[in-house]
């Protein structure tokens, strides 16, 4: 980038193609930047919408320079981009979320390493390689506790949660992986999220407080407002904020974090990107997530966010497709967005319905009553 902020026409390199790629691409087109987007798959959900598709795995390098080649700059649409193949194209293009921010946030060992490190509070845990270390850390973490693979897990795929001992054997399969994270078990009275964005000047901005409710460890869905105290809103924006400033962040970031009854609030993980509990954004605030991830990559002043109207976000997964699409018609207030997959599988991510309305308690029960969701 020559100029201090990426201009109208220029390239956007996204890596990987699906539905989050899609919205960023979409937000960038507005904007007049044009796309090229990385994935193994023809016609995937971003391809469909970009100037060109290189098609490819996200760790081959000689795609990943192809790239870097063909953008001004180059951003990611999820965390398990290969580190390696990533860095060995730094130097060919700018890379506004960087590197490092990848590493943290593809391992949880590091990602905890990170975040006690800044202080910020998190449920006990402590680092297994096997049954023995199990055995002995539990003494002090207890039961509940949840086991987490330290690399590769995401919609709570790679973790276990052990009631007591008898679990611990089931759980084992899991230290295949490689290293993992035993963790307390939060009695959380409610997840909740923050996206946070910086820009390469510093300026750092936050969303509305998002109040998530997950199926199976799949988010289900966002309420905006969440039900939390101002106090607890607050400490979730500062958390976020004080996260992005140390990150030196540029591009957006989500924080999901667990409430407790008395309002303690433990950062559970951290995306570097565009998040689906911020889905919300794009028909509720004043400027979307994928907006402002675009804005801040391309190093351009970012916009408050203003929650314009209270939110439900609902996803529409494999399962619930068929139901949706009898459904719609008869609800002229659902936003439906659909991610142009073409095989509906169980539990797979298709679209998702946003919903403005004054009353969210009373949406999340019409949305009960369509059985769509049971
Ligand atoms: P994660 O993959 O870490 O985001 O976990 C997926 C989901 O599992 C979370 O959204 C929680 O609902 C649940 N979960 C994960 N870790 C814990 C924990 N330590 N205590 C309670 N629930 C957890």
């Amino acid at each position: 980038m020559n100029k201090k902020y990426l201009l109208p026409n220029s390239t956007i390199g996204i890596i990987g193609g699906g539905q989050l790629g899609r919205m960023m691409a979409l937000a960038a087109k507005a904007m007049g930047y044009r796309i090229v987007v990385l994935d193994p798959m023809v016609d995937s959900p971003a391809g469909q919408v970009s100037d060109e598709q290189i098609v490819a795995n996200y760790d081959d390098r000689s795609a990943l320079k192809e790239l870097a080649v063909h953008a001004d700059v180059v951003t990611y649409e999820f965390e398990n981009v290969d580190y390696d193949a990533l860095a060995a194209i730094e130097n060919l293009v700018v890379i506004p979320q960087g590197t490092e921010l990848l590493s943290i946030t593809q391992d949880r060992i590091l990602e905890k390493a990170y975040l006690e490190s800044c202080n910020i509070n998190i449920a006990p845990y402590a680092v297994v390689v096997d049954k023995e270390d199990i055995l002995e850390q539990i003494k002090s973490i207890g039961y509940p506790a949840v086991l987490k693979t330290a690399r590769g897990g995401y919609d709570g795929k790679g973790q276990f949660v052990l009631n007591d001992e008898s679990d611990i054997e089931s759980a084992l399969p899991l230290l295949r992986y490689g290293s993992c994270v035993l963790e307390a078990f939060i009695p959380f009275e409610k997840e909740i999220s923050v996206i946070v964005a910086r820009n390469n000047s510093g300026q750092i901005e936050t969303f509305p407080v998002s109040e998530n409710v997950h199926h199976h460890n799949i988010l289900h869905t966002s309420v905006v407002p969440a039900g939390i105290d101002a106090d607890t809103d607050e400490e979730a924006h500062v958390i976020a904020t004080k996260l992005a400033e140390y990150l030196k962040l540029e591009g957006v970031l989500a924080v999901e974090m667990f409430v407790t009854r008395s309002g303690a609030l433990y950062v559970n993980e951290l995306a570097p990107r565009p998040h689906n509990s911020g889905h919300y954004t794009i028909e509720a605030c004043s400027i979307s997530q994928f907006t402002q991830h675009i804005r801040a990559i391309a190093g351009l002043p970012l916009l408050k966010p203003e929650l314009l109207k209270p939110a439900v976000m609902i996803n529409i997964l494999g399962q619930h497709v068929k139901g949706v699409n009898e459904a719609m018609g008869d609800y002229s207030r659902w936003f439906v967005h659909y991610y142009g997959k073409k095989e509906v599988k169980e539990n797979r991510k298709m679209g998702h319905i946003t919903v403005l309305t004054n009353n969210t308690d009373a949406v999340l029960e019409d949305i009960s009553e369509t059985q769509i969701w049971d």
